[in-house]
């Protein structure tokens, strides 16, 4: 949140009468001062949004995510800025996936899995993550999680320490995720940071976020520039998983680089396209 940014003194008088007496508290609790203020703005804040968010400007802040967000549970992979016309008119003509169970299955914003499709042979990979709880997040189809485990041994036999970030995303889940963000702040702007439910890669329990054990730019671009992102880069094709989202292929892909998001495909194809340096949509346009 950039809150801290605004100054407290220079917040205006809204005009709005709904969101006066929020203002009011504002006045006097920033007499505190110090420390207090950001409590306060976040009041302020609080209060107008129970208001019904009669103020965009005070309301945007707190509800609407970055679109260079990062690919975490709350934000999923962001799409490339600037293609929201084109993937507006995309939506009408998604075609949905015959072969969802496929390991190369192709999910992106023209490709959607089924509705309510749910991966059948789901586990918890034996590797750590970010956080204990098995939960859904945590799953993954068995394949990809036996290649995941394999993955995760080679990276620690070269002194790299990996940790999962997020696997599985239910239909269902994104499908309430992308509501909420539509919700505030529209359609049209939810689906230029938000996959449509059935278009993210996540539904179909082959894709995982990785980060260093560390958790330190867990799914952010500084991620980029850390060893166990060079380490994926070249070795992850080996068990069967690609870099998704490869940088400079962000017109075909339709997302932004993303180090952090790999992909299981088996090693026959992450291998062909680490070679050739292809996206999976490129490799299966040549097939
Ligand atoms: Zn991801």
């Amino acid at each position: 949140m950039k809150i801290d940014a605004q100054p407290i003194g220079k917040i205006k008088a809204p005009k709005s009468p709904y969101v006066y007496p929020g203002y009011a508290s504002l006045i006097i609790f920033s007499k505190a001062g110090g420390t207090m203020n950001k409590t306060i703005v976040s009041l302020f804040m609080a209060v107008t949004v129970l208001l019904g968010g009669c103020t965009k400007n005070t309301a945007e802040p707190i509800l609407t995510p970055s679109a260079s967000s990062p690919d975490t549970d709350a934000s999923i992979d962001s799409p490339v800025p600037g293609t929201a016309t084109q993937m507006k008119s995309d939506a009408a003509g998604v075609q949905t996936v015959k072969d969802p169970d496929s390991t190369t299955v192709l999910v992106n914003k023209h490709f959607a899995l089924p509705a309510d499709y749910k991966p059948k042979d789901m586990v918890f990979p034996d590797v750590p993550f970010l956080f204990k709880e098995k939960i859904e997040k945590r799953e993954m189809r068995q394949e990809a999680a036996h290649a995941l485990e394999a993955l995760f041994a080679a990276a620690k036999q070269d002194g790299i320490r990996l940790a999962g970030v997020s696997a599985y995303r239910s239909f269902t889940t994104q499908k309430v995720l992308f509501a909420h963000y539509a919700e505030q702040s529209g359609k049209a702007n939810a689906i230029t940071y938000s996959a449509a439910p059935g278009t993210s890669e996540h539904e179909t329990g082959l894709a995982i976020d990785l980060s260093g054990s560390d958790g330190k730019c867990a799914a952010q671009d500084c991620f980029a520039d850390t060893k166990e992102a060079a380490w994926l880069a070249a070795n992850a094709p080996a068990y069967g998983y690609i870099i998704r989202y490869p940088k400079g292929k962000e017109s075909i892909t339709g997302y932004q680089y993303e180090p952090w998001h790999i992909r299981y495909v088996g090693t026959k194809v992450s291998k062909e396209i680490a070679s050739k340096g292809l996206t999976l949509e490129e490799y299966l346009k040549q097939e």
